[in-house]
């Protein structure tokens, strides 16, 4: 068994894959309607790094997320390949009676 999946993931500095690949359902400052799947969260800087992760009201959605290798992998890449995979599995089907931007069928990362 390999040990070093094992071990909880640290944050990779400059990273910011899930604050671009997935959805977020809840207001952040500024997205009072929160983020779709692949748009830049408005408080990624250049660098993508979190403007706002030091401040008050840092999302608690943010803050409950916890970075694992199974989600972050080793690179920027390969957290974006895992996190854009799971947005589409997780995706709510279109249909006509279907409408996809009902809150109620969007994931929740809390
Ligand atoms: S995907 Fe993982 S490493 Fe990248 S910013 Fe998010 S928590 Fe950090
Ligand atoms: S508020 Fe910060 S941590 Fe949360 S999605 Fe935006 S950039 Fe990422």
């Amino acid at each position: 068994m390999n040990t070093i999946l094992e071990k909880p993931a640290n944050c990779r500095k400059g990273c910011g894959a899930c604050c671009i690949a997935i959805s977020i359902s809840s207001p952040l400052p500024g997205m009072p309607d929160g983020k779709p799947a692949g748009i830049r969260c408005i408080h990624l800087s250049d660098e993508n790094i979190c403007t706002i992760h030091a401040h008050e009201d840092y999302p608690k959605v943010c803050r409950n997320l916890r970075p694992s290798i199974e989600m972050c992998g080793y690179s920027f890449g390969e957290a974006m390949a895992y996190l854009t995979k799971l947005e589409q599995l997780t995706a709510p089907s279109i249909s006509p009676a279907s409408d996809y931007n009902d809150k109620n069928n969007r994931k929740e990362f809390q």
